[in-house]
C-alpha cells in the first residue's frame, strides 16, 4: 500500500496510542517521514521502547499479507541513511529487526536485519 505516516498515525491513535508509534516512516518511494520526536519514547517494540528508536518501512507483506521482503531499493537507501544518523548519535546502538526483539513473535520486517546491518555498518 502506498501509505505513510498520516495513515499509520490514524491507526495508532485508534489503538489508543498518543501518536504514531514510530520515530520514522519510510514510504514505498523511499520518502522519509517524521513520526514521533526522537526525544519521546516510541510504541513499536514493547519490551525495548524506552531504550530504542523505531523506523517502519511500508510494505513487507504479499497480497495475502504473508511476510515478503518486497521493499524497494529506495526504501533500503533511506533506511541506511536514517540508521547512519542514529548510529552517529549512539555508536554503540544495536540495529535489530522487530522479530529480533526478545519475546516478539512477528515476522517483520520480513528480512534478516542483523546480517544486513553487519554488512552496511559492520555492527
Ligand atoms: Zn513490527
Amino acid at each position: 500500500m502506498d501509505i505513510g505516516v498520516e495513515e499509520i498515525r490514524e491507526w495508532h491513535l485508534e489503538k489508543g496510542f498518543a501518536d504514531v508509534g514510530y520515530h520514522k516512516v519510510i514510504r514505498r518511494n523511499g520518502d522519509i517521514e517524521d513520526g514521533r520526536p526522537e526525544n519521546i519514547v516510541g510504541a513499536h517494540a514493547r519490551p525495548i521502547n524506552s531504550i530504542s528508536l523505531g523506523v517502519c518501512l511500508v510494505g513487507g507483506v504479499d497480497d495475502n499479507k504473508k511476510p515478503e521482503n518486497n521493499f524497494t531499493p529506495k526504501q533500503f537507501k533511506s533506511l541506511e541513511a536514517i540508521l547512519r544518523l542514529w548510529k552517529a548519535k549512539d555508536p554503540d546502538a544495536q540495529i535489530i529487526g522487530h522479530k529480533d526483539v526478545p519475546g516478539v513473535k512477528k515476522a517483520c520486517p520480513s528480512f534478516n536485519v542483523k546480517p544486513w546491518a553487519k554488512e552496511k555498518f559492520n555492527a
